[in-house]
Protein backbone atom coordinates (compact mmCIF):
# COMPACT_ATOMS: atom_id res chain seq x y z
CA UNK A 1 0.00 0.00 0.00
CA UNK A 2 1.11 3.73 -0.63
CA UNK A 3 2.03 5.69 2.42
CA UNK A 4 2.35 9.92 2.60
CA UNK A 5 5.33 10.42 4.38
CA UNK A 6 5.71 14.77 5.93
CA UNK A 7 9.20 16.24 5.17
CA UNK A 8 10.86 19.04 6.89
CA UNK A 9 13.45 19.91 3.90
CA UNK A 10 16.43 21.59 5.77
CA UNK A 11 20.12 22.82 4.14
CA UNK A 12 22.24 20.65 5.55
CA UNK A 13 25.59 21.85 3.72
CA UNK A 14 26.26 24.78 1.97
CA UNK A 15 29.79 23.72 0.37
CA UNK A 16 31.10 26.87 0.34
CA UNK A 17 30.89 30.38 -1.91
CA UNK A 18 32.86 32.89 -0.86
CA UNK A 19 36.60 32.85 -1.68
CA UNK A 20 39.73 32.89 0.22
CA UNK A 21 43.21 33.32 0.33
CA UNK A 22 45.78 31.16 2.89
CA UNK A 23 45.18 33.52 5.17
CA UNK A 24 41.00 33.01 5.41
CA UNK A 25 40.68 36.73 3.88
CA UNK A 26 37.53 37.47 1.12
CA UNK A 27 38.72 37.83 -2.24
CA UNK A 28 36.94 39.59 -4.90
CA UNK A 29 35.73 38.43 -8.20
CA UNK A 30 39.68 39.32 -9.37
CA UNK A 31 41.42 37.65 -6.34
CA UNK A 32 41.99 41.16 -4.89
CA UNK A 33 41.33 40.63 -0.31
CA UNK A 34 38.64 42.87 0.97
CA UNK A 35 40.54 44.87 3.28
CA UNK A 36 39.65 43.73 6.94
CA UNK A 37 37.02 40.36 5.73
CA UNK A 38 37.22 37.24 6.42
CA UNK A 39 35.48 33.85 5.96
CA UNK A 40 35.92 30.63 7.40
CA UNK A 41 33.98 27.22 8.17
CA UNK A 42 31.43 25.80 5.41
CA UNK A 43 30.93 29.91 3.69
CA UNK A 44 34.20 29.20 2.64
CA UNK A 45 34.12 25.61 1.18
CA UNK A 46 35.89 24.02 4.26
CA UNK A 47 32.81 22.13 5.13
CA UNK A 48 33.51 19.32 2.07
CA UNK A 49 35.87 19.99 -0.20
CA UNK A 50 38.45 22.39 0.65
CA UNK A 51 41.74 20.67 2.53
CA UNK A 52 39.91 17.15 1.89
CA UNK A 53 39.65 17.34 -1.40
CA UNK A 54 36.40 17.99 -3.74
CA UNK A 55 34.65 15.38 -2.25
CA UNK A 56 32.27 15.93 0.47
CA UNK A 57 33.52 12.48 2.73
CA UNK A 58 31.88 12.02 6.26
CA UNK A 59 33.45 13.51 9.12
CA UNK A 60 36.01 15.83 7.48
CA UNK A 61 33.83 19.57 7.80
CA UNK A 62 34.77 20.16 11.19
CA UNK A 63 38.84 20.09 10.97
CA UNK A 64 38.73 22.26 7.96
CA UNK A 65 36.09 24.64 9.57
CA UNK A 66 38.50 24.97 12.44
CA UNK A 67 41.52 25.23 10.77
CA UNK A 68 39.99 28.28 8.31
CA UNK A 69 39.08 29.91 11.23
CA UNK A 70 42.50 29.16 12.94
CA UNK A 71 43.88 30.98 9.97
CA UNK A 72 41.94 34.06 10.12
CA UNK A 73 42.31 34.81 13.82
CA UNK A 74 45.87 34.26 13.37
CA UNK A 75 46.16 36.88 10.19
CA UNK A 76 43.78 39.09 11.68
CA UNK A 77 46.07 38.98 15.20
CA UNK A 78 49.04 40.05 13.11
CA UNK A 79 47.47 42.92 11.37
CA UNK A 80 46.56 44.08 14.77
CA UNK A 81 50.21 43.86 16.08
C1 LIG B 1 23.44 17.01 11.04
C2 LIG B 1 24.89 17.34 10.77
C3 LIG B 1 25.87 16.44 11.15
C4 LIG B 1 27.22 16.71 10.92
N1 LIG B 1 28.18 15.81 11.30
C5 LIG B 1 29.47 16.08 11.12
C6 LIG B 1 30.49 15.16 11.53
O1 LIG B 1 30.21 14.08 12.08
N2 LIG B 1 31.80 15.48 11.31
C7 LIG B 1 32.16 16.65 10.70
O2 LIG B 1 33.35 16.90 10.53
N3 LIG B 1 31.21 17.55 10.30
C8 LIG B 1 29.89 17.29 10.49
N4 LIG B 1 28.93 18.18 10.07
C9 LIG B 1 29.36 19.40 9.42
C10 LIG B 1 29.87 20.42 10.42
O3 LIG B 1 29.06 20.39 11.58
C11 LIG B 1 29.78 21.79 9.77
O4 LIG B 1 30.50 21.77 8.54
C12 LIG B 1 30.36 22.87 10.66
O5 LIG B 1 29.72 22.89 11.92
C13 LIG B 1 30.20 24.22 9.99
O6 LIG B 1 30.72 25.19 10.85
P1 LIG B 1 30.63 26.70 10.45
O7 LIG B 1 31.15 27.46 11.64
O8 LIG B 1 31.29 26.95 9.12
O9 LIG B 1 29.10 27.01 10.21
P2 LIG B 1 27.84 26.93 11.28
O10 LIG B 1 28.19 25.96 12.37
O11 LIG B 1 26.67 26.70 10.41
O12 LIG B 1 27.89 28.37 11.90
C14 LIG B 1 27.33 29.48 11.24
C15 LIG B 1 26.73 30.36 12.31
O13 LIG B 1 26.36 31.61 11.73
C16 LIG B 1 25.13 31.98 12.30
N5 LIG B 1 24.51 32.94 11.38
C17 LIG B 1 23.91 32.71 10.19
N6 LIG B 1 23.46 33.86 9.65
C18 LIG B 1 23.80 34.82 10.52
C19 LIG B 1 23.60 36.24 10.54
N7 LIG B 1 23.00 36.88 9.54
N8 LIG B 1 24.08 36.94 11.59
C20 LIG B 1 24.71 36.30 12.61
N9 LIG B 1 24.92 34.98 12.66
C21 LIG B 1 24.46 34.25 11.62
C22 LIG B 1 24.34 30.70 12.46
O14 LIG B 1 23.33 30.82 13.41
C23 LIG B 1 25.46 29.75 12.94
O15 LIG B 1 25.59 29.76 14.34
C24 LIG B 1 27.58 17.93 10.30
C25 LIG B 1 26.58 18.85 9.95
C26 LIG B 1 25.26 18.56 10.18
C27 LIG B 1 24.21 19.57 9.80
Amino acid sequence: PLIGVKLHILTRKTLGGIQTDLDSRALTADGTPVEGLYAAGEVAGFGGGGVHGYNALEGTFLGGCLFSGRAAGRHAARRTA
